[in-house]
């Protein structure tokens, strides 16, 4: 008897504590799992995010970049739309967007509709780039439209001083990229930007676009100051009215860009052409001919073409008698078959615009008297005569006035900013927001 009463006594105990135990995990248990219903998971998300134009609170949403050879039809495919579907789109869509144009490595969003029963597209958003986008409607009804993400744009001022190349010290200092490429072009003719050293400094104000805080590109420079073994090199933009493109001119109103002459021989026509393929007279052979022939009489004077320093001057045996001149980082020019090198010029010596170098010749692989004039940007031989060498003339006087009163204040501004390791940019926003959101949504999903 008392046997038996103290069995019932421990298994009453055992069941409350196993109620209690089953109680207590239960209450651990995440309020989501506990109340799996869809209608919730909207209240769980407090913030709704707006993207494209759109709530994304109210969808499920999946990223997607393009993969190399995926059309639109494959990736469509995989969220399950019907081919049916996918062909009236690609036909709806034409006069909006050219499907053929979508690009490996750019974002697709798919947005679904929450339902428990798997994943129903309802929109498919292709960004064309940080600001363009393109809406596939995949509902009911099907239609495509276009749409702009807000852009916003932004005063900067920076500064930096440069430990190695411009192009790391931008990187480093959070500063867009682009802006070594501007301001190589803007002082291409000041600063020779394979050349810079360590501590020489910049300051630059320019207008920066943003999307969603990301930096999307670079607005116009105003104003720039680069110093280049302690000298300073100012440009100032400036467009004489709002109907004229402006140009850059340092602080008395000179042009920061210095013209090429036209040719390199007074008086002389152009035998042939830059061409990437022709007839050539000597080796009988159609090859690219990378130069401008300039005939003319033996022994007339060739010019250098504009401002630079001697890199060769000497004899090859195509070339003949030759001479190179570096002008800055983007330019160098060459002159070929010469019947002799002027006076003096070598491997590093300075030349001006029009100095004469050499004469004309048929050294090397040449039938007649001509200079091959050969035009290199960037490293790459091209067309002198289809760069756009248009380049600024003097400023008219009327303008210099209104010039120097303009740029003296900000010339002042400029002066006054102290140079300092810039601070780091703002990180990214919404994007990573709806990831989170994203990543926040799968997690209640689970518990389901
Ligand atoms: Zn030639």
């Amino acid at each position: 008897m008392r046997k038996s009463y103290v069995l019932v006594v421990l298994l009453v105990v055992v069941c409350i504590a196993l109620a209690g135990l089953l109680m207590k995990s239960r209450m651990q248990q995440p309020v989501a799992a506990t109340n799996a219903k869809p209608g919730l998971l909207a209240a769980v998300v407090a913030k709704p995010i707006f993207k494209y134009g759109l709530n994304l609170s109210d969808f499920k949403v999946l990223k997607h970049v393009v993969k190399q050879n995926e059309i639109f039809a494959d990736i469509l495919m995989q969220y399950n739309v019907t081919y049916q579907t996918i062909d009236f789109l690609a036909h709806e869509s034409k006069s909006i967007f050219n499907l053929n144009k979508m690009k490996a490595g750019n974002n697709c969003t798919v947005l679904c509709e929450k339902t428990n029963n798997g994943l129903v597209p309802k929109k498919l958003v292709y960004e064309e780039d940080k600001v363009n986008y393109v809406v596939f409607n995949l509902d009911d009804s099907l239609y495509t439209y276009r749409g702009q993400n807000k852009v916003e744009r932004k005063h900067q001022e920076v500064n930096g001083v440069i430990n190695s190349s411009l192009y790391e010290t931008l990187e480093s200092n959070n500063m867009s990229p682009t802006l070594a490429v501007r301001l190589s072009e803007i002082f291409a003719w000041t600063v020779d930007f394979y050349k810079i050293q360590q501590g020489d400094k910049f300051k630059v104000v320019y207008d920066e676009d943003f999307v969603n805080g990301e930096s999307v590109g670079i607005g116009e420079i105003s104003s720039a100051v680069f110093n280049s073994s302690g000298k300073d090199f100012y440009a100032f933009y400036y467009a004489k009215d709002a109907a004229h493109e402006g140009d850059y001119y340092d602080e008395n109103g000179n042009s920061m860009k210095k013209e090429f002459l036209k040719a390199p021989v007074k008086f002389s026509r152009i035998s042939s052409h830059y061409s990437l393929n022709r007839f050539h007279p000597v080796t009988k052979e159609w090859k690219a001919h990378l130069g401008t022939d300039y005939a003319a009489p033996f022994g007339t004077p060739i010019m250098a073409t504009a401002d630079g320093i001697v890199e060769d001057a000497c004899f090859k045996i195509y070339n003949g008698n030759y001479v190179k001149i570096r002008h800055n980082g983007q330019y160098k020019t060459q002159y070929l078959h010469m019947s002799k090198i002027g006076k003096g010029i070598h491997p590093g010596v300075r030349v001006k615009q029009g100095e004469i170098i050499g004469y004309i010749g048929a050294t090397g692989l040449a039938t007649g008297p001509h200079v091959c004039y050969r035009f290199w940007k960037d490293g790459q031989q091209v067309d002198p005569l289809k760069q756009k060498l248009t380049f600024s003339d003097p400023m008219p006087a009327k303008y210099k006035a209104d010039f120097l009163a303009k740029t003296k204040a900000t010339k002042q501004r400029m002066d006054a900013i102290v140079y300092q390791a810039p601070k780091p940019r703002a990180e990214k926003a919404v994007e990573d927001v709806a990831d989170n959101y994203d990543s926040k949504y799968t997690l209640l999903r689970k518990d389901f």
